[in-house]
C-alpha cells in the first residue's frame, strides 16, 4: 500500500495528472454543477455538453493562442489513429512526403504513411540510436512533397527539437504527443500540430488536431468518413459521438493551466525539472544520459548505468521509494524519467536524491 502524496509517477503514458484534476472530476462525477447526472451520462448534442465542447475549445485557443486561420478538432483514436490520419488528408493522389525519422514513433507514423503515398526521408538518425535531433542543414527536403513530418519531442529515446525546422514552401505536420502545452508554438510556422492527449493533456484514446483550414478539404477518396478533417471541421468533431469524456477532462485540465499562469509558468517548471536531472547525469559517474545536449527533451529524460543488472536494482529500489514507472520504453532499455506538466518541481528533487544515495552505494 502506498498512499498518493507518497507517489511521484513518472510513466511516460498515460501520465500523472494534477491532483486538482482529478479531485474536481472526482467531485463532479455523479452529479455535473447540480444537473443530476454525470457528464459520462449526458447528450453530446445537449446544452451542457456544447458548453463543456465549446469552453474546452475556447480555452486551448486562449492559452495556446491558435490563429483564426486553423481549425481545432477532437478526435477518436489517439495518436497512432493520426499517423493514417494525416496522409490521408494531406497527401496528393500518387503523391509523397517527407518524413523525419528521428525516433520510433516517427518510425512507425513514416510506415503508416507508405499505405498511402511514398514517403521520403528527410533524414534517418537511426545510426546513431536517435540520440540526437538532425540540424536544420541536415535535413533534405523532395521536390513535390505533400507535407514534411516530424515528432517535436521523441518519448521514447527522450530527444526534443529545440529549433521549428523551415522547409521550402511544404507544409510542417508536427507530432507534439508528448510535448504540447510545454512550449509557445509558432503557428506561422505550421500546417498542422496534433498530440494523442495521454502525455501532458488528458486521459488516453483521444486526439488533438490543429490544422491549418487551408490545408482542408484535400484528402484522397478513400478517406474514411470518420478520418477527413474537413468532415469533422464541419461537424466541429461530431460527426458520431465525440469521446465527451476526454473533452471535459481536457477542459478541466486546461482550467489547471490558466490558474497556475499559463505556458509561461509551466515552461519554467518543465527547464527547472529537466535542469535538475540533466546536470546531475552530467555528473554522476554511474548514471549516464542518453540524449546528447542540445537534442534533450524536458519532457522524457532517458538514462542507464550501462549495466543492465544495476538498471533492474535501481528501478526496484526507486520503486520501493515511491518513485515509480522509471523503468525505460523495450527499444532503448535503461530508465526514463517522464517529467509531465503535472509532475512538481520536487518530484526531479526527490528523484536526484534517490540517485545520488544510489550511486554512493553502487561505485
Ligand atoms: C504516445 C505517443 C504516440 C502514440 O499515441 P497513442 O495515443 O498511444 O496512439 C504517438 N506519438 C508520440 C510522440 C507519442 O508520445
Amino acid at each position: 500500500m502506498r498512499t498518493r502524496t507518497e507517489t511521484y509517477n513518472f510513466a511516460a503514458g498515460p501520465s500523472t495528472l494534477p491532483e486538482e484534476v482529478l479531485r474536481r472530476a472526482s467531485e463532479e462525477m455523479l452529479n455535473y454543477r447540480g444537473c443530476g447526472y454525470s457528464v459520462l451520462e449526458m447528450s453530446h448534442r445537449g446544452p451542457l455538453f456544447q458548453e463543456i465542447l465549446s469552453s474546452t475549445t475556447y480555452s486551448l485557443k486562449t492559452i495556446l493562442q491558435v490563429p483564426d486561420d486553423f481549425e481545432i478538432l477532437f478526435l477518436p483514436g489517439g495518436g497512432t489513429q493520426e499517423f493514417a490520419a494525416i496522409p490521408l488528408n494531406l497527401m496528393t493522389e500518387g503523391g509523397s512526403a517527407d518524413y523525419a525519422i528521428t525516433g520510433y514513433f516517427a518510425k512507425l507514423a513514416a510506415e503508416e504513411a507508405e499505405k498511402y503515398g511514398r514517403v521520403q526521408y528527410c533524414c534517418d538518425m537511426s545510426s546513431e540510436n536517435f540520440c540526437r535531433i538532425p540540424d536544420q542543414s541536415d535535413l533534405r527536403f523532395h521536390d513535390g512533397a505533400s507535407y514534411f513530418y516530424f515528432c517535436a519531442n521523441n518519448t521514447v529515446y527522450g530527444t526534443e527539437w529545440q529549433y521549428d525546422p523551415q522547409t521550402p514552401g511544404i507544409p510542417v505536420v508536427a507530432d507534439m504527443s508528448s510535448d504540447i502545452l510545454t512550449k509557445y508554438i509558432n503557428f506561422h510556422n505550421y500546417g498542422l500540430i496534433y498530440a494523442g492527449v495521454q502525455k501532458n493533456l488528458a486521459p488516453a484514446g483521444m486526439a488533438l488536431v490543429i490544422v491549418r483550414k487551408s490545408l482542408l478539404g484535400k484528402e484522397l477518396s478513400i478517406t474514411p468518413k470518420i478520418m477527413s478533417y474537413r468532415l469533422q471541421a464541419e461537424k466541429e468533431s461530431m460527426l458520431n459521438t465525440p469521446p465527451c469524456w476526454n473533452i471535459y477532462m481536457l477542459g478541466l485540465m486546461l482550467d489547471w493551466v490558466r490558474s497556475i499562469g499559463g505556458i509561461g509558468e509551466l515552461v519554467r517548471r518543465k527547464e527547472q525539472r529537466a535542469n535538475l536531472l540533466y546536470s546531475y547525469l552530467d555528473e554522476s559517474s554511474l548514471f549516464h544520459a542518453h540524449a546528447r545536449k542540445g537534442s534533450r527533451s524536458y519532457m522524457n529524460v532517458t538514462f542507464s548505468t550501462g549495466n543492465a543488472a544495476t538498471d533492474k536494482e535501481f528501478i526496484q529500489q526507486a520503486e520501493a521509494s515511491g518513485l515509480v514507472n522509471l523503468k525505460g520504453h523495450r527499444k532503448l532499455g535503461g530508465m526514463r524519467a517522464s517529467l509531465y506538466n503535472a509532475m512538481p518541481v520536487e518530484g526531479a528533487e526527490k528523484l536526484v536524491e534517490f540517485m545520488k544515495e544510489f550511486e554512493v552505494h553502487h561505485i
